[in-house]
């Protein structure tokens, strides 16, 4: 599972641009994505070693439909859950009392801490580290947030705070299966589809040995396919009965995500489409997963609603025009055999293997259909292609001025291989090199 770091401090240190400067990556496919924006609160950090989940904390405190209550609980939430703790203070504002209060707090955690002195830009560096000082705490950097200075050193020494990796221990009997996360909203129907894929007596065996922390993986066959069911809140709730309602968590779905291949969101076909499903849809993306849109509750609707419905799901999943909706019921169990087909068929999609001379020869073809613009007076050159990974597919393209090529052009080629290679259900990942 990935490991968790939150960003803590008094409002207006810095910490939504640390929260960017961490989680910004130069592939991110979802930030060429138009009519999706990205979660403020949640992100993964990949510019280090080794990806881990960022929460700024600060941002959820400002989340405006959350009452005050709730919010805490989510800071709490993500502390409890937090490998590593980042104190944020103002080098400006120098020690204020507020973050002796923020400090005792994190403290009383027993987590490692690290405190980042940020806007330490135009300052006299051994200054404004000295008034710190006293914090005492080993790990204390100075950063410059909002010009990306800093940042590395951060990164890195976050990754000597983290716990040692241990290589999963994967059930021989998961080899060959297909890794599913399930993920929605609360009241999406999560735990009532995973009942219906399982039923009831291997749900409830299958519960037994899981603590809130482990993750869970639930093997599930069905018509002759194998898969493995990953950490979902439904199974959780489960096996937790004396947990009436189980907290919705953003990090544990990121952490499935992560675990999984591919990831099927469900969400509510009586609920408008919210912010939320977007965001959860666009984290799948980010995370490069193949995807299936499952529209839960499809059962007893009018006709009209439906319609409506349908016209929602269109404009606004545009950005995930390749991913597969499926409309269900989990309840009466209708449209399982499609989800099940359409998680397969993704799964296909995103592990397909591809080779370097149909990738360049695709890669022709696409750039004669269509050259990219001009950048100051040359066209940029696309030479050659060769494959770069799979789940999600990647496809390195060699050439010259590649940095400038236009997001709407990379999506021209994202499409073209698409199509060319029937990747419907995954994301396809392009990386430009330049040189050779
Ligand atoms: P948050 O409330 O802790 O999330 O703080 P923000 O990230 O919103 O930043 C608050 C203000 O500080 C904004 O106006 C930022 O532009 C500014 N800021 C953030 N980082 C730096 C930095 O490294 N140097 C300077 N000079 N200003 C910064
Ligand atoms: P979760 O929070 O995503 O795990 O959602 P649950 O599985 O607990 O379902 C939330 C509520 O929606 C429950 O009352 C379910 O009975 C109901 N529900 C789930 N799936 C369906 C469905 O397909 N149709 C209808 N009508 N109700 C459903």
């Amino acid at each position: 599972m990935l490991p968790v770091i939150a960003l803590v401090g008094r409002p207006n240190v810095g910490k939504s641009t640390l929260f960017n400067a961490m989680t910004r990556s130069r592939d991110a496919l979802v930030a060429d994505m138009p009519g999706v924006t990205r979660d403020r609160h949640y992100g993964v950090c990949r510019t280090g070693t080794r990806p881990f989940v960022v929460v700024d904390t600060g941002g959820l405190t400002e989340v405006e439909e959350g009452i005050d209550a709730l919010t805490a609980q989510q800071v709490r939430f993500a502390i409890e859950e937090a490998n590593v703790l980042v104190f944020v203070v103002d080098a400006r504002d120098g020690l204020l009392p507020q973050d002796r209060t923020i400090l005792a707090e994190l403290r009383r955690s027993g987590k490692p801490i690290i405190a980042a002195v940020n806007k330490t830009d135009g300052l006299d560096l051994q200054n404004a580290m000295a008034e710190f000082a006293v914090f005492g705490i080993a790990n204390t950097l100075p950063l410059a947030a909002a010009h990306n200075r800093g940042t590395e050193d951060l990164v890195a020494a976050t990754e000597r705070l983290l716990p040692p990796e241990v290589e999963e221990v994967v059930d021989p009997g998961e080899a060959g299966s297909i890794r599913v996360a399930i993920v929605g909203r609360p009241n999406a129907g999560k735990s009532t589809l995973i009942n219906r894929l399982l039923g009831e007596d291997r749900l409830i065996v299958s519960s037994v040995a899981g603590t809130t922390r482990d993750p869970i993986r639930v093997p599930l066959e069905r018509d002759g396919k194998r898969y493995t069911l990953i950490d979902t809140a439904g199974v959780r709730r489960k096996a937790r009965v004396e947990e009436a309602v189980e907290k919705f968590s953003v990090i544990k779905t990121l952490q499935s995500m992560a675990a999984a291949q591919v990831v099927v969101v469900m969400v509510d076909a009586r609920e408008n489409l919210a912010d939320q499903d977007l965001t959860l849809i666009g984290h799948a993306v980010d995370e490069g997963r193949a995807l299936v849109i499952a529209v839960n509750k499809w059962d007893g609707m009018e006709a009209y609603d439906r319609e409506q419905c349908q016209r929602a799901l269109e404009r606004r999943l545009q950005f995930v025009d390749w991913a597969k909706t499926v409309f269900i019921s989990a309840l009466h169990g209708s449209g399982l055999r499609e989800l099940m087909r359409a998680v397969v068929h993704a799964h296909h999609a995103a592990t397909k293997e591809l080779s370097s001379s149909e990738l360049t020869k695709t890669l022709e073809l696409a750039y004669e259909g269509y050259q990219p613009p001009l950048v100051r007076g040359h066209v940029p050159k696309l030479r050659f292609a060769h494959p770069g990974g799979t789940n999600p597919p990647t496809i390195v393209i060699h050439g010259s001025r590649t940095k400038h090529i236009a997001p709407a052009y990379r999506r021209y080629l994202e499409n073209f291989f698409r199509k060319r290679y029937k990747l419907e259900g995954t994301p396809v990942r392009i990386s430009f090199r330049d040189g050779e």
